[in-house]
C-alpha cells in the first residue's frame, strides 16, 4: 500500500536537485502558483516511472570524513535508513573522485538495492562513461542525463522491481471502510497524540497497524455522531501504548504517506510556539498532495490574551497562501474547538467530492470570462471556450480554449477563485488544467 522510496545520494554538483525535480515535476496539472508557499525540495512524489514513489533528495554527502557537518550527515543517514533503494549519481564528466568512492562505502553499509547513474552523458559514448564507474563496485551503472531526460525514465523503471515486496496487512482494507479518512499530522509535540485522543473519545476502538515498519501510520476506524471516521494516526498513539516507545520519530516521509491515503488533513501547529518552517513545510507537502486541509492551532489555552491576538496576526500574514483552509483555535487538552473541528472536516470532505455538473461548470466559466476578460497575447485574444471535471479530492476543473498555455497565473488564480466562491469549495485545494483546441 505504501508507496516505495528512492533516496538520491551523490556529491554535491553531480545534478541530484535536477534529477529530482524532472521525476517530480507533474506532467500537465497547473497548480495555481501561492506566493509564500515554501516549497520543499527534499521531498516529493515521483511521477516520471512505471509506479508512484517517494523521491528524497538527500542533500550534499560531500564524502568527507564525519563531523564536517554532523546534521547533514544525520539528516543523509535518516534518509537513507527509511529509503527502500537508492540512486547514487556520479558526474561522468569528472570520472571517480575519492569522495565518490567514500560515498560508496558509506551507502553500502544500508544494504538496499543500488543503481549508480552516470550523469550529464549527453553526448557521450554511454558504453565508455559506464565502464569507468564500474569499478565502485555497485553492479552496472547506468547513463543518463538529467538536465535533458535522456534515460531517466529507464532507470527509474530499473531500481523500481530490486525493491523487495512489502508484507501486506490482510485484515485490513482502507478503501473499504466507510466515510472520512482524516490524515492528524504535525510537528513532534504539537499535541497530535493528545488531539487524537480527543477525537476518538472513550470509545472503545480497535488500531490497525501496519506491519513492520515504524514508518507507517496506524488506522483507528471510529464513529462520531453517527459519521464514520478513520484516523490515520501518524503520531503512533495506539502503538506507543502497546509498546515502550515513548519518542516519536519525525518523518516527513510518513507525513506525506498519510496525507496521501487520507482525505482530508488536520495539521496540527503549535499555538504557543507561533508558525515554524517545518510547519510551513508541512503546509507545502499538504497543498501538493491536494488533499482538503484544516489547520488546527493548539495549546491555545497556554496563551494569554495578547499572545493570541499576536499569533493570530501571524496566522492571517504568513497563512495568505493558503487562505482556504480554515484555521480553528483549539486546545487539544481541554477538548476545546474540536467539535467545530469535525463540522469542517465534514465540510471539507464534502467540498472535495461534490459532482459539479458540466453544465454549472460552464454557467460559472462564462460569467467569470464575461468578467474579466482574458488578456490578449500578440493581439489576438485567449479564448476559453468549455470546460469539465477532470477528478474529485481535489476538484480539477479542465478548461479547454485557445492559446490556453499562455494564461498568466494571475488569470488561473482569478478563475479559480471564481470556481471556488461559485461551488463553495472550501477547505480544499482546486486545480485549473488547461487543454489547447484551436
Ligand atoms: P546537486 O548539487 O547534486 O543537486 O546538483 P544540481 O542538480 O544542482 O546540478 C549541478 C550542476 O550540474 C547544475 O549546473 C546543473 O545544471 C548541471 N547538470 C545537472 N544535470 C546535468 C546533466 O544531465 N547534464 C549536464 N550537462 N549538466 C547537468
Ligand atoms: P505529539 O508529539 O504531537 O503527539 O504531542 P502530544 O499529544 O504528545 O503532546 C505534547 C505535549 O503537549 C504533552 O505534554 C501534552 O500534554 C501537551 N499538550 C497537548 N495538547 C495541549 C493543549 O491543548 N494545551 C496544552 N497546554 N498542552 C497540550
Amino acid at each position: 500500500m505504501s508507496k516505495p522510496i528512492i533516496a538520491l545520494v551523490g556529491r554535491p554538483n553531480v545534478g541530484k536537485s535536477t534529477l529530482f525535480n524532472r521525476l517530480t515535476r507533474s506532467r500537465d496539472a497547473i497548480v495555481a502558483d501561492y506566493p509564500g508557499l515554501t516549497r520543499d525540495r527534499q521531498y516529493g512524489t515521483g511521477r516520471l516511472g512505471s509506479q508512484p514513489y517517494i523521491v528524497v533528495d538527500t542533500g550534499g554527502l560531500s564524502g568527507e570524513t564525519e563531523g564536517v557537518d554532523p546534521l547533514m550527515a544525520g539528516q543523509v543517514r535518516a534518509a537513507l535508513d527509511e529509503a527502500d533503494a537508492v540512486l547514487f549519481l556520479v558526474d561522468g564528466r569528472q570520472g571517480i573522485l575519492p569522495a565518490d568512492e567514500q560515498i560508496a562505502n558509506y551507502v553500502r553499509l544500508f544494504d538496499k538495492p543500488v543503481l549508480v547513474l552516470v550523469n550529464k552523458a549527453e553526448g557521450f559514448d554511454h558504453e565508455i562513461a559506464k565502464a569507468e564507474f564500474f569499478k565502485l563496485g555497485m553492479g552496472d551503472p547506468m547513463a543518463i542525463s538529467s538536465a535533458h531526460g535522456d534515460n531517466v525514465e529507464q532507470a527509474i523503471n530499473s531500481i523500481l522491481p530490486k525493491i523487495p515486496p512489502k508484507e501486506q496487512i490482510d485484515d485490513f482494507d482502507l478503501d473499504e471502510q466507510p466515510g472520512v479518512r482524516v490524515a492528524v499530522i504535525g510537528r513532534p509535540n504539537v499535541g497530535k497524540s493528545t488531539l487524537i485522543n480527543r477525537m476518538i473519545g472513550e470509545e472503545r476502538v480497535v488500531a490497525f497497524d501496519m506491519p513492520g515498519t515504524t514508518r507507517d501510520s496506524i488506522f483507528v476506524p471510529f464513529e462520531r455522531d453517527g459519521e464514520s471516521y478513520t484516523l490515520i494516526d501518524t503520531a503512533g498513539v495506539r502503538r506507543r501504548k502497546n509498546i515502550k516507545e515513548k519518542i516519536e520519530k519525525f518523518s516527513i516521509v510518513k507525513a506525506i504517506e498519510a496525507m496521501e491515503q487520507s482525505h482530508v488533513v488536520v495539521l496540527v501547529i503549535d499555538g504557543s510556539e507561533g508558525l515554524t518552517d517545518q510547519d510551513l513545510t508541512l503546509i507545502g507537502l499538504a497543498i501538493e498532495s491536494g488533499r482538503g486541509l484544516v489547520l488546527a492551532v493548539n495549546k491555545w489555552d497556554n496563551l494569554t490574551a495578547y499572545q493570541r491576538e499576536k499569533v493570530k496576526a501571524e496566522l492571517v500574514r504568513r497563512l495568505q497562501f493558503v487562505e482556504y483552509a480554515k484555521q480553528h483555535l483549539i486546545s487539544a487538552l481541554h477538548g476545546s474547538g474540536v467539535g467545530d473541528l469535525f463540522k469542517t472536516i465534514q465540510q471539507v470532505h464534502t467540498a472535495a467530492f461534490k459532482r459539479i455538473s458540466t453544465s454549472d461548470l460552464n454557467r460559472v466559466l462564462e460569467q467569470a470570462v464575461l468578467e474579466h476578460q482574458p488578456p490578449l497575447i500578440a493581439g489576438r485574444r485567449v479564448k476559453l471556450r468549455y470546460a469539465h471535471l477532470g477528478g474529485l479530492n481535489p476538484p480539477r476543473v479542465i478548461v479547454h480554449g485557445n492559446q490556453v498555455d499562455k494564461l498568466s497565473e494571475g488569470y488561473t488564480r482569478y478563475l479559480t477563485n471564481v470556481f471556488r466562491k461559485a461551488f463553495k469549495w472550501t477547505g480544499t485545494p482546486v486545480m485549473i488544467e488547461y487543454k489547447t483546441t484551436e
